[in-house]
């Protein structure tokens, strides 16, 4: 079978039997901060357990497991470049349903009242929410997520960070969906495999919830780093622009930006994509950019910088469907 006609076959057994939405050729662009590129072949937002078992299950029918079908789960796209031809095969996003925060008590023996705090939210509840809800309980920990604009699911496949801080130092266990096992199975943050800017889970891992252990604090001394911090993001990155945040990731005891800087790079253009003037790792779309043209400007950067420092820059964000290479010059 081919992989047209597997979505196919995939979207008529979702159609009408999934509580949540399906759809074929669905419009990717306005569900990403850089606004750019295709559709997905097939779409499905599953709204709950029982739809991802039936999801699932469609999947696997059609040959998940063999790779006749390409998956990608996709959280608030801030860090995903689409390419213009969009995506071949399937885009899983957990909607609206799993965006949520409950408290969570860590189970342990002494005291309840002595339980450090904990906190549960579902894998599509964004970062900066999660955030200020600790902050109204004096709950600390969170703070450096208040102006990341990923989700909690996006967050813990990037391992998202800010000001020394990153996500699987507050993360207790995630629950993910196997799409090869079709089971929801409890990961703990040491099976996790976290890194600067990466873990271990796979495009058939769908995290579904994760548990977080946060510290008590003082709801005014919180909110004070949190206002520092959204203010510093303000006055240092195009926030309000077209980006998907740091393109590269920081070489060990350098910054990418500095590098780009240093290249002599601030600025440069490929069609509609420039390197931010504000920011030299954050490269922002302008009007009639096409994903394409984010793609030679980061190939153009990467080459750049190597050739003035020596330095191989590996990029943070994802490309995503397919790209063209640049010819070497
Ligand atoms: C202005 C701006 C500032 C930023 N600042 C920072 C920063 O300070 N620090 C930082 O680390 N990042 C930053 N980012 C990048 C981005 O916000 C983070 O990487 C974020 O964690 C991505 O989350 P997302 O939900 O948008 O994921 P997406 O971009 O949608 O996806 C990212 C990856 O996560 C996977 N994924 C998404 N949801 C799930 C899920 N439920 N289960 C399994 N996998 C999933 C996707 O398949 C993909 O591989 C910034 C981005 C922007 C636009």
């Amino acid at each position: 079978m081919n992989l047209d006609a597997a979505l196919d076959r995939v979207a008529e057994s979702l159609s009408g039997s999934i509580a949540g939405r399906v759809g074929r050729r669905w419009p990717l662009a306005p569900l990403t901060t850089y606004r750019l590129g295709g559709p997905a072949a097939l779409y499905v937002e599953p709204a709950g357990a029982h739809d991802l078992e039936l999801l699932g299950a469609a999947l696997c029918a059609v040959g998940l497991e063999a790779g006749a079908v390409p998956v990608l789960p996709l959280g608030r796209g801030s860090n995903l470049v689409v390419s213009d031809d969009g995506i071949p095969g399937v885009v899983i996003r957990l909607g609206a349903r799993a965006a949520w925060i409950e408290p969570w008590a860590p189970r342990g023996p002494g005291d309840p009242e002595e339980a450090p705090p904990g906190v549960t939210a579902g894998a599509a509840t964004a970062l900066p929410q999660l955030a200020n809800w600790a902050a109204r309980r004096g709950l600390g920990g969170m703070e450096f997520a208040v102006a990341i604009p990923g989700s909690v699911g996006g967050g813990l496949r990037m391992n998202a960070g800010a000001y020394g801080r990153e996500i699987a130092e507050c993360v207790a266990g995630v629950r993910v969906f196997s799409l090869d096992r079709l089971v929801v199975e409890e990961r703990s943050r040491t099976e996790l495999g976290f890194a600067y800017r990466k873990s271990n889970l796979s495009e058939h891992d769908l995290v579904v919830d994760a548990d977080f252990l946060l510290a008590r604090g003082d709801t005014a001394a919180i909110r004070k780093r949190m206002n520092e911090y959204r203010r510093h993001r303000a006055s240092t990155q195009p926030g309000a622009a077209q980006n998907a945040g740091s393109v590269f990731r920081n070489p060990s005891g350098d910054s990418a930006g500095r590098l780009i800087e240093a290249a002599g790079l601030k600025g440069h253009r490929q069609g509609g994509a420039a390197v931010s003037s504000l920011h030299a790792n954050f490269f922002v779309a302008g009007p009639g950019a096409r994903a394409q043209d984010v793609r030679d400007l980061v190939e153009h950067v990467h080459a750049a910088v190597h050739a003035a420092s020596g330095v191989d820059l590996e990029p943070e964000i994802r490309f995503v469907g397919a790209f063209k290479q640049q010819d070497p010059a």
